[in-house]
């Protein structure tokens, strides 16, 4: 994939850029693990002070960082601020948290004195999406340069702008040089980047081939991996919900960064005693959504990030149909326009044993299935290879409490909309990934944990 912005609002490219070659790449981890030696002596008070600048920063400028977002995938614009707010707000989370999240820890054993104590391991790589160009990168970073490793972030490819933002924004904070450098290649360096003795871990937010095709690399060189790939989460939706309040969550849930997120509400799973009630309310939203220029305040739904993923959303709707599924609304890209749109689309009715009904959809389609009793929610929900997360509706305790219990993910919600906190760890269980981001869990993974024992 070449590097390139390529607004997918119109298709038109706007830049382009030469990929990094291997002597330019050898001089930036040349750089990286210089940087390194003198920054992990740096104080936490140190660390932390630039960080809160490159929060002001993200602040101050959030317009600009907004508008690139949009401008290379399409994201809404008021969504690119809430965005860029957020990446500020992890951003100062960790710098006020991490001194506390990373001081010795005293065990009483059969020591004078035994602690452990977390130290940086050094060069760690980072291999981001651009569904959330900003946020995915800040949420690794900030934890990461809290700890006193150095990063390397290679970004996708359609994002380039945002990368060299980010990079940007992190050196006018005050980071010495070095210590977070934006590489920009093709995949296809990611492994001999993993290979080299100076990178000691990696990170990846993306799909699973991709994730499958990291931890192999790291694998062979025994580093480790965080992994955060994609999710077919469940909206469930139980007899005792408040039914109006769960139709309106749904559809922000689904249609988040125009239905592109790994966390969005994907399958929805209604008590068949509300299910009329609750397909007629969704409904009713979905078609309310405005369609359109992602730049403009008002819309809802802008374009798909690429032409590759409007195609895969496009074929995926076409084989639900084929497996028995009907198209409440939507259900084609739009023709009369340029750029990668695809309108709000309800499925029903597909036969819940079709491989299609567990897919992973990115982009803003909801599969809706009706369901006799918890039992089979529960049931359907687990039905999927993924396990990222999921969002149930009740007002029963005993429900809500078998809910929290057999729903296999990384995080439920109940009553309300999953979502990333700095605060709360963030990650997955079985094809969604491992290891964990955010919170204290987040900066633990890339860390050496030492065991100290003093006679
Ligand atoms: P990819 O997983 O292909 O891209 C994510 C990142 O991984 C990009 O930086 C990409 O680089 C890189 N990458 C791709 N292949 C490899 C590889 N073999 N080794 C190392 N790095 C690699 O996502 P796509 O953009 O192609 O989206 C496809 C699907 O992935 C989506 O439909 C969705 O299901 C899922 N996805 C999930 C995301 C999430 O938040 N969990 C985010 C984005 C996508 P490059 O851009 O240069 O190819």
């Amino acid at each position: 994939m070449a590097i390139a912005t390529i607004n997918p609002a119109t298709g038109e490219t706007l830049k382009t850029f030469e990929p990094l070659n291997d002597v330019e790449i050898a001089a930036k981890l040349d750089l990286a693990d210089q940087a390194f030696e003198k920054y992990r002596h740096t104080s936490f008070a140190e660390r932390s002070q630039a960080l809160q600048t490159a929060a002001n920063i993200l602040e101050q400028e959030k317009a600009d960082f907004a508008k690139l977002m949009t401008l290379e995938m399409g994201k809404p614009y008021k969504a690119a601020i809430a965005e860029v707010e957020k990446c500020a707000a992890v951003c100062r989370y960790y710098a006020e948290n991490a001194a506390d999240f990373l001081a010795d820890v005293s065990v009483k054993t059969d020591a004078s004195h035994s602690f452990v104590r977390y130290q940086p391991l050094g060069i760690i790589l980072a291999v981001m999406p651009w569904n959330f160009p900003f946020w995915q990168v800040f949420r690794f970073a900030a934890p990461a340069l809290m700890a006193g490793n150095v990063g390397l972030l290679k970004h996708a490819s359609n994002v380039p702008q945002c990368a060299l933002a980010i990079e940007d924004i992190i050196s006018r904070a005050g980071f010495p040089g070095g210590v977070f450098q934006t590489l920009l290649i093709g995949a296809a360096k990611v492994a001999d980047l993993i290979a080299d003795e100076r990178v000691k871990a990696a990170t990846l937010t993306g799909s699973e081939p991709a994730g499958a095709s990291l931890a192999a690399a790291a694998g062979k060189q025994i580093k480790k991996t965080v992994l955060e790939l994609g999710g077919s989460d469940p909206f469930i939706v139980l007899e005792s919900a408040d039914v109006e309040a769960a139709a309106a969550t749904a559809t922000s849930a689904r249609m988040l960064n125009n239905g592109q997120s790994c966390i969005a509400a994907k399958r929805f799973i209604v008590a068949e005693a509300i299910a009329d009630q609750f397909e007629k309310l969704l409904l009713e939203k979905f078609t309310a959504l405005k369609i359109g220029d992602p730049l403009h305040p008002d819309t809802d739904l802008g374009p798909l990030a690429t032409p590759d993923i409007l195609q895969d959303l496009d074929q995926q709707v076409q084989t639900a149909v084929k497996s028995g599924g009907q198209v409440l609304t939507g259900g084609y890209p739009l023709a009369d326009r340029p750029g990668n749109f695809y309108p709000a689309t309800i499925i029903i009715d597909i036969p819940v044993d079709q491989p299609i009904a567990q897919e992973e959809f990115f982009g803003p389609v909801a599969l809706l299935f009706r369901v006799p009793d918890i039992d089979t929610a529960i049931q359907l929900a687990n039905a999927t290879p993924f396990g990222l997360g999921a969002s149930a509706w009740t007002n029963n305790d005993q429900e809500r409490d078998r809910l929290i219990s057999e729903i296999e993910a990384g995080a439920v919600f109940i009553n309300g909309l999953v979502k990333s906190d700095p605060r709360l760890p963030f990650g997955g269980i079985k094809r969604s990934g491992y290891g964990r981001e955010l919170s204290i869990q987040g900066i633990h993974e890339f860390v050496n944990v030492k065991t100290v024992w003093v006679k």
